[in-house]
């Protein structure tokens, strides 16, 4: 084996599984397997490093500068790369040029710019189960530890979450890589999840090791400062440890830009499950999984990718505390209110640079002279931003400006030591300005000075030879030379060397032109390393103001989002909700957020929504499909979401009782592809709601039991509202084609029927999309067929059909008389009975059975069980 082939073997193990990049030369070279992968995945030609032996190598390659695309080629196929660059350089190095890895990168530790959407977080999570630990209060409930942090920008947290929080957890993160415990074979592994998965050493995730790990990035004795405080945070800390042990495998050069972890506060957070997160397609839509449709996406007006992504956040984890909401709508007031002030702001953010991301370069030791510039320019942005801050009364608007620091020196020194014109790279040169270092301006005036010594010799030569077409040359083998063509040839003195001989000229050398060019060079050379020397200065004081920058970086962040709530406040007329810490909800001609940012202005109907103890607390809405009724509960749940949010609303007066948790059970899900049919997925999705729903939580649910019979869906969706009604009490809107439903209005105190205004006309069905009081009586579906396309012979054959089974409705409504659930102590305070008018027969067993049920303490399963049973009875 050659020594080099030792080396590339001695790398190769040391990352794993990813594909080793290899430097040689201007190209990264792939060999065996990694090639032959690689050839199929990037699509590089195969070829073999020794063709003759028996057992040639094989190899697959591309120029150096092509590196970023090939490797977000590799990344969104699933792989790993590592990249094994030279770290000496070949002229210099004596034998085998040394090689390092610098990194390995994969889905979750990207941090180039031409890698990552700039408005979107890039995270790596690690998750670790662990039963909850001593003797006291849920002493052995299983528990979850998740962690996560963006290289890009040094964000890093970490929670400890009940293992049923898991898949919702992740789903707010939304991470692009995953790593777990490799002997963790209790965890299971969801392929479909959006992320790649990547599996890591027991001892990472130890706590021992953890804490060591943690403490020692941050130069801290303990995790207490940090809010990590008794053994409850365990797990917490175990997944954190993970990350970091990950990250610094993979980063080899360097993490300072972490600081410090920071503890999650569940506790402050609307909780929303990943279901409902999808269904109400807050940063993605449900069908492409894009962000473009999305709530985020029709809101986003920041001007900052770092304004960007901390909108994305606020979205994704909305507020409960009241203080945290009214002082974000305070500020949002504050910059509505003054349009000079908010078009100011706008205006110098968008003169700025995604610090954050520049900053993680700096730390991690991919710094150029064009970020140290942008560094420079973000901060000539900011005593503008801080002067039109001053003195605002705002809470928030007063913690940016006090976090907006100056740095001047560090400005100064940036600004009078970069030229206007930065080189990505700082190995291009030539981008201090001249004038900032003395040594610097006197080699490259000695440079300088030579070549105009060698102009002058040239024309020295020429008035003696009396060649006039003699030329000074350079090149890199003989450096500087002296060319005269084939017919000059006789002309030339004793003294020129003669150094080359091309077709149509000969090259010379003379004593004196090599004097001269040793000075050139070696001023050239000087100033090159003098020039490499100052950046390493400039960027190493960037690098001391690392803390400092980042505070800017969060405070720009901030300003940027306000000012986009503001702004979009003003484009479509929002307001500002009023919130209280009460079970209600009053929206007055609300409109839904997406649909009033991409309809034409004055095209969506706006509708009201009250929720309250008097006015009702479950909003049944019926009305025909097309109609309006998810857009309306969908609205509602949005409108409530942006408001806790930090935003201002789309509607004419709100206020709004802020919840703790959102659900919304809505349509067809994409759960299919796991196996599941759409009954199952739609029932555990509602039986999480009854379990988890607390008397603040707002409820949204659409169609439930469509995918069975029609007495089987009828009778959950009626145990269910009743469930609801009785034991939870929470804010619910209820979107169904079960006109049956609307009976329990009479029965059930604080349910309201509300349906969907519909203008018939020469038999046409016009949709208002005005929400109304009172029940819809009819369904309309034969006329929504129509403009489907049914074939007129069908539709006409499916009023004879409905008119038919409406007669037999009708025979049948004679029916018993039965007493609510949960007999006499039902709390629901509706004493009357039932006219349970679902079921079209009157002494059947099922109906004594049923009788019999205490509903209350059923769980929804039971239920599920027992109408399965009762069905097969009938
Ligand atoms: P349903 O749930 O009753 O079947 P949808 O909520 O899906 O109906 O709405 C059907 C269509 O009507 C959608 O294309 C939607 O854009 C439109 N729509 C719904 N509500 C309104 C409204 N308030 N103003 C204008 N268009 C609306």
């Amino acid at each position: 084996m050659t020594p080099m082939m030792k080396q590339y073997h001695e790398a190769k193990k040391a990352c794993g599984d990813a594909l080793l990049f290899f430097r040689m030369g201007d190209f990264y070279e792939l060999f065996l397997d990694d090639a032959k992968k690689a050839a199929g995945l990037l699509g590089l030609t195969l070829t073999s490093r020794d063709k003759d032996s028996d057992n040639p190598t094989a190899m697959a390659g591309f120029p150096h500068h092509q590196l970023d695309g090939y490797l977000r080629k590799l990344i969104q196929a699933g792989y790993r790369a590592a990249v094994c660059e030279q770290v000496e350089d070949p002229k210099t190095a004596k034998g085998l040029v040394r090689r390092e890895i610098t990194r390995i990168v994969s889905a979750g530790t990207l941090t180039d710019d031409v890698m990552l959407d700039p408005r979107e977080a890039n995270y790596v999570a690690a998750v670790v189960l662990q039963h909850k630990k001593g003797a006291g209060k849920n002493a052995g409930e299983p528990m979850a530890g998740i962690a996560w942090a963006e290289l890009s920008s040094g964000r890093f947290y970490a929670g400890t979450f009940p293992q049923t929080r898991i898949d919702d957890e992740l789903a707010r993160i939304g991470p692009a890589e995953v790593l777990y415990r490799e002997d963790d074979a209790r965890f299971s592994i969801d392929t479909t999840a959006p992320w790649s998965w990547t599996s890591r050493p027991a001892w990472s995730f130890a706590e021992d090791t953890a804490r060591e790990t943690l403490c020692k990035q941050f130069a801290v004795n303990g995790l207490e400062g940090f809010g990590f405080h008794d053994e409850d945070d365990a797990p917490a800390i175990r997944a954190a440890g993970a990350v970091l042990t990950y990250l610094q495998d993979t980063q080899p050069s360097g993490l300072d830009h972490f600081r410090s972890l920071a503890a999650h506060q569940q506790s402050g957070v609307l909780q929303i499950d990943a279901s409902t997160r999808r269904s109400l397609e807050i940063t993605r839509t449900l069908r492409t999984g894009s962000r473009s449709g999305s709530l985020l996406d029709a809101i986003d007006l920041t001007c900052t990718p770092m304004g960007s992504r901390l909108l994305a956040d606020w979205i994704a984890a909305p507020s409960i505390s009241i203080h945290c909401i009214e002082s974000r709508h305070e500020s949002v007031a504050e910059l509505l209110r003054d349009h000079a002030l908010r078009t100011d702001i706008r205006n110098t953010l968008k003169q700025t640079f995604d610090i954050t991301r520049l900053l993680a370069r700096i730390a991690t030791g991919r710094t150029g002279p064009r970020d140290l510039q942008q560094v420079a320019r973000t901060l000539a942005g900011l005593p503008q931003l801080k002067a039109r801050l001053a003195d605002r009364a705002p809470e928030r608007l007063q913690f940016v400006e006090a976090h907006l620091h100056l740095c001047p020196n560090l400005r100064q020194r940036l600004e009078s030591g970069l030229a206007d014109e930065c080189p990505l790279s700082a190995s291009d040169g030539n981008f201090i300005r001249p004038g900032f270092d003395e040594e610097l301006d006197a080699l490259r005036e000695l440079a300088k000075g030579g070549k105009q010594w060698i102009a002058a010799y040239q024309q020295k030569q020429m008035d003696e030879t009396g060649i006039s077409n003699l030329k000074v040359g350079y090149n890199k083998v003989f450096g500087y030379y002296l060319e005269v063509i084939n017919s000059q040839k006789g002309k030339i003195p004793a003294d020129f060397i003669r150094k080359q001989t091309l077709k149509n000229c000969e090259r010379y050398i003379t004593p004196e032109l090599k004097e001269y060019e040793e000075k050139v060079l070696a001023a050239d050379d000087k100033a090159s390393s003098r020039e490499q020397l100052l950046f390493g200065e400039l960027r190493n004081e960037t690098h001391r103001h690392l803390s400092t920058l980042q505070e800017v970086a969060m405070a720009m962040a901030e300003l940027d989002v306000l000012t986009a709530l503001a702004e979009i406040a003003a484009q479509r007329n929002w307001i500002r909700p009023e919130m209280t810490d009460d079970s209600i909800l009053r929206i007055e001609a609300g409109r839904h957020p997406v649909l009033d940012v991409t309809l034409p202005q004055g095209e969506f109907v706006p509708n009201d929504c009250v929720h309250s103890p008097e006015s009702g607390m479950i909003l049944l809405i019926t009305g025909p499909n097309m109609a309006g009724k998810s857009t309306y509960i969908r609205q509602v749940a949005l409108i409530t979401l942006l408001a806790q949010a930090g935003s201002f609303v789309p509607a004419e007066k709100a206020t709004i009782g802020i919840a703790d948790r959102i659900f919304a059970r809505v349509g067809a899900s994409d759960e299919l592809s796991r196996g599941q049919s759409t009954f199952m997925v739609e029932m555990v999705e509602t039986a999480r709601i009854l379990n988890t729903a607390t008397p603040r939580s707002l409820v949204i649910l659409d169609e439930i039991g469509r995918g069975t019979s029609t007495y089987d869906g009828l009778s959950l969706a009626w145990a269910i509202t009743e469930h609801l009604h009785e034991q939870i009490g929470c804010r619910t809107l209820f979107a169904t084609h079960y006109h049956e439903l609307t009976q329990l209005e009479e029965s059930l105190p604080r349910v309201a029927n509300l349906n969907v205004a519909v203008k018939e006309w020469n038999d046409e069905v016009v949709f208002l999309h005005r929400i109304v009081a009172g029940g819809a009586d009819k369904s309309y579906g034969i006329h929504v067929a129509r403009l489907a396309g049914i074939p007129r012979v069908v539709n006409e054959r499916a009023k004879d059909v409905l008119a038919q089974l409406e007669a037999d409705h009708r025979d049948a409504l004679d029916r018993p008389t039965i007493p609510p659930p949960g007999g006499s102590n039902s709390n629901g305070g509706s004493g009357g009975s039932y006219q349970l008018t679902l079921f079209g027969f009157a002494d059947h067993p099922v109906l004594t059975q049923l009788q019999d049920l205490q509903l209350d303490s059923m769980t929804p399963l039971d239920a599920m069980t027992f109408l399965q049973n009762a069905k097969n009875e009938l």
